[in-house]
């Protein structure tokens, strides 16, 4: 039910992602299934009901040879032939029927099939397909190829889903799950479109074609607003606006503070045509690069020559400015539809990041040259992600070792200085950061997950985001050890997850001695202004109370009561 309903209007408030307002129709996309009623049949509505069944498997078919077809045409004869699978699948429809009655009945009684574990997507699909027919409901628009504007409303959207999204026709977007860590809203914030995650049931409340405006900033979507709210939005974006130009105003300034403290400000980014946003922002370079996203939404893996070419623009787009590059951080939440990733109960625990790439040598080999070979272009560095302990820091260093040696002997120009570093997202990593200090050139605190490993609280589940806490006292100790091991070390430390974006946070950030802060370039300017309104004693003192403190709500409280009375301008637009 949406939280509030006056005038036609209805309200419903989620976790806001990605700071905006729009508005415009809503596409509903991807509902979770109708629940399918049991009903008692007579005997005389039997044969409609089977001829209802029989035309909906029929158009089903069609459905299925038009889109191989499509895909045969567009990509090749090999990715077409993936749909041989729904086609049996769809072949004997009795078979297939049962065969769905079946592993419901495996389920309830806690058996797992492996074999249909591995055919459930295929399964799904189809009967997807053939339930859409028989209840005569339209075919999910294709988000690649959307007609007109609108606000993208759906049960979930999976990063690679994001990452195809048509930027120019999505106005915003709202959906059931999520929360501010999944990589999904981290798409949302780097391509700029304000987004709500969290909001329970709405892709189910809601069809497309009604008006809604979204705010991003509050987590409020409201369906057919009236002329008083759009009257009151519009207020708001006009403030907002204002504080826009204060901001843009500080653009060429230093993130310096108040008693002279310079803070580095870089931004994170998923693809190398995002180094013009890294300027427009007035970022001090890059200070995290996620890979990944050049891997998705593609029928092949990129390779090394892809790669390097990507790379390369990156470097010479931002030179002398520096780009840090992260490797491959596959898993988790971002698959790839062309590698045999396996079915895992715990993805985040799993075979993820450092894990894939130190055993998928061949594609590790292809990216680690890729980067070294960029690095001779520009002021590349480069960090490995998810580091639990110093074998892996040590086996990744030494096959950076290895693919130098060849390029030297191919005569391929590299960095021979380029600087190698650790993030620090495990509780592990952070624990023996002074171990790893020795082997690494920097450090980078990736706390979205330091911060769902440590507190064991899924970053994507937003039934638990309350208890995803970044001032817990843990997390503020964590900060404090990994900064103290890499100093020790003459190491700096960045911390490049969604807490460095939060000028709420910098001040204990920077109390905690890290050196830099890395977040969305669009989140840099406020972080900047916060930071010049600051001094390194105040931000000191908030650490210092932090790190005494037993209580995340108490030391939330002091971060928010000095930014608020610092940088009061910041907080008035909502
Ligand atoms: C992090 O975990 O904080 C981080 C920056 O990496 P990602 O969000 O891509 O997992
Ligand atoms: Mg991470």
């Amino acid at each position: 039910m949406p939280e509030t309903q006056h005038n036609g209007e209805k309200t419903f408030r989620g976790i806001p992602v990605s700071t905006g307002i729009c508005r415009g129709k809503i596409l509903v996309l991807g509902r979770a299934l109708p629940t399918i009623a049991q009903r008692h049949l007579a005997d005389g509505d039997l044969a409609e009901e089977v001829n209802r069944l029989e035309k909906a498997l029929v158009k089903t078919r069609q459905q299925i040879l038009d889109v191989q077809r499509k895909v045969s045409e567009g990509m090749g004869a090999e990715e077409g032939s993936i749909f041989d699978a729904h086609l049996l699948v769809l072949e004997d429809a009795e078979h297939a029927w049962h065969t769905v009655a079946e592993r419901y009945a495996a389920t309830l009684s806690g058996i797992e099939d492996e074999y249909l574990r591995e055919r459930a997507t295929d399964l799904r699909d189809v009967t997807t397909r053939v339930l859409n027919n028989l209840l005569g409901l339209e075919e999910e628009a294709e988000l690649r190829h959307l007609k007109e504007p609108c606000i993208i409303v759906s049960h979930d959207l999976t990063p690679s889903n994001t990452a195809q999204l048509d930027k120019h026709k999505v106005l915003g977007f709202a959906t059931d799950v999520g929360s501010k860590t999944s990589h999904t809203a981290i798409m949302a914030r780097s391509l700029r479109i304000p987004a709500i995650v969290g909001l329970k049931d709405v892709s189910g409340q809601l069809v497309s074609g009604q008006q809604a405006l979204l705010d991003g900033h509050s987590g409020v979507l409201v369906i057919n607003p009236t002329d008083q709210t759009l009257f009151e939005y519009g207020q708001l974006m006009l403030r907002q606006a204002t504080a826009q130009q204060q901001l843009r105003d500080l653009l060429r300034e230093p993130a310096v503070t108040l008693d002279g403290h310079r803070v580095l400000l870089n931004a994170n980014i998923e693809q190398a045509a995002d180094a013009e946003q890294v300027k427009a922002n007035g970022a001090d370079g890059v200070g995290l690069f996620r890979t990944e996203y050049l891997f998705l939404n593609r029928e092949h893996l990129p390779g090394e020559e892809q790669q390097y070419q990507d790379y390369r623009a990156a470097a010479t787009t931002l030179k002398p400015l520096p780009v840090v590059i992260r490797t491959l951080d596959l898993g988790g939440d971002k698959f790839l539809a062309h590698m045999q990733m396996p079915t895992e109960l715990n993805p985040f625990l799993g075979w993820r990041a450092i894990r894939i790439s130190l055993q998928e040598r061949d594609i590790f080999r292809a990216q680690l040259r890729a980067i070294l070979r960029a690095s001779a272009e520009g002021n590349l560095r480069m960090m490995y992600p998810m580091i639990s302990g110093l074998d892996e820091l040590k086996q990744a260093n030494a096959l950076v070792e290895e693919y130098k040696a060849e390029l030297r002997q191919e005569k391929l120009p590299f960095d021979e200085d380029l600087q190698v570093g650790a993030m620090i997202e495990t509780p592990s990593a952070a624990i023996v950061a002074d171990s790893l200090a020795k082997h690494a050139r920097f450090f980078s605190i990736g706390t979205n997950d330091l911060i769902q490993y440590s507190l064991a609280v899924d970053r994507m589940n937003e039934k638990i985001a309350h208890l995803y806490e970044p001032t817990h006292p843990a997390i503020v100790r964590l900060i404090k050890i990994t900064v103290e091991a890499a100093h020790n070390h003459k190491l700096q430390v960045s911390v490049c997850g969604e807490m460095a974006g939060d000028p709420v946070l910098a001040p204990l950030l920077l109390g905690l001695g890290v050196d830099e802060l890395s977040a969305a370039p669009s989140l840099l300017p406020s972080v900047k202004f916060l930071i010049r309104r600051l001094k390194r004693t105040e931000a000191q003192e908030v650490a210092a109370f932090a790190l005494n403190c037993e209580s995340a709500a108490e030391i939330l409280a002091r971060c928010q009561e000095l930014t608020r009375a610092i940088a009061p301008t910041l907080f008035e637009t909502t």
